[in-house]
């Protein structure tokens, strides 16, 4: 929405829906290694890169990052604001937040955390206080990103609104963290010991409805800067988009099962299609 600054679309209320995940995306495509994760798609594949853009603001996304680690480029290229993702300690995200403010001429600064397994940072501050002191210092957004899936994300959340007063950020993984298994480093692939993380978390994805239900919890919370990372695909964010009614390009699209030539509306309970397909099913058995 030009002319509107993000401070001014959080301060009205205004909820803002955040797609990442696209080194996650671009390996599994293959554009990218797994395991160094360096994103050489970038050069190798500028126009796939744009493309992956569109396609998330054809989803819902009203946030479009720039593949930058330099505070400079994303301000030289016209960057409405800058993200600071970090990873496990609130020493890291403080410094993030410092490097912002003295380099990114004045945009708003937007810090998330990815917290390990409790709720205390790898430098042993508390997840609510490390937030209340990155909102302190200045952050305009705070919150959580990648690390936990939706059910494990949602208790930090509560714990971090209860202690800062300006907006959350949540962008879980879509994948099925559980109290045993709270990131998705710890997963396994269901019914072995096998570490699911990285190359086999496709047998741990959320299903849309889990995806839903976490943006429904969000958005009853207040959540106000909300999105998935790794793992994120256009048909997740979709979900989001829907619940805060988002007017997404692809809601155009959502699901018609009533339409369905075998399970829709007009032939579940029609025997010539039943029939038809219980012997298909038996022909296929034989
Ligand atoms: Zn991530």
């Amino acid at each position: 929405m030009p002319g509107k600054s993000l401070r001014d679309r959080l301060k009205n209320g205004e909820s803002l829906i955040v797609a990442e995940g696209y080194i996650f995306e671009f390996e599994r495509r293959g554009y990218l290694k797994s395991g160094s994760f360096v994103p050489e798609v970038v050069l190798d594949h500028p126009e796939l890169v744009k493309s992956l853009h569109e396609e998330y603001v054809h989803s819902g996304s009203d946030v479009v990052l720039a593949f930058t680690e330099q505070i400079e480029w994303a301000v030289e290229g016209g960057a409405d604001f800058i993200v600071a993702e970090t990873f496990g300690e609130f020493g890291e995200a403080m410094m993030a937040l410092e490097c912002i403010q003295k380099y990114g001429n004045g945009l708003p600064s937007v810090i998330t955390l990815s917290l390990p397994m409790s709720m205390k940072m790898f430098d042993g501050v508390p997840i609510d206080e490390a937030c209340k002191r990155l909102e302190d210092a200045g952050a305009d957004v705070v919150g959580l990103n990648c690390g936990r899936g939706p059910t494990t994300m949602i208790e930090p959340l509560k714990v971090i609104q209860k202690a800062c007063k300006g907006p959350i950020a949540a962008l879980p993984v879509p994948y099925r963290t559980n109290e045993n298994q709270v990131t998705f480093f710890s997963l396994t692939v269901p019914g072995t010991d096998k570490m699911a993380f990285p190359l086999d978390l496709s047998s741990c994805y959320c299903t849309r409805e889990e995806i839903r239900k976490f943006a429904e919890e969000c958005k009853t919370l207040g959540i106000q800067y909300v999105g998935l990372c790794c793992g994120n695909a256009p048909h997740f964010l979709r979900e989001i988009s829907a619940v805060y009614g988002k007017p997404a390009g692809a809601l155009k699209y959502s699901p018609e099962m009533e339409k369905h030539y075998i399970f829709g509306d007009e032939k579940k309970n029609d025997p010539y299609y039943t029939d038809m397909y219980k012997n298909k099913l038996t022909q296929a058995q034989q």
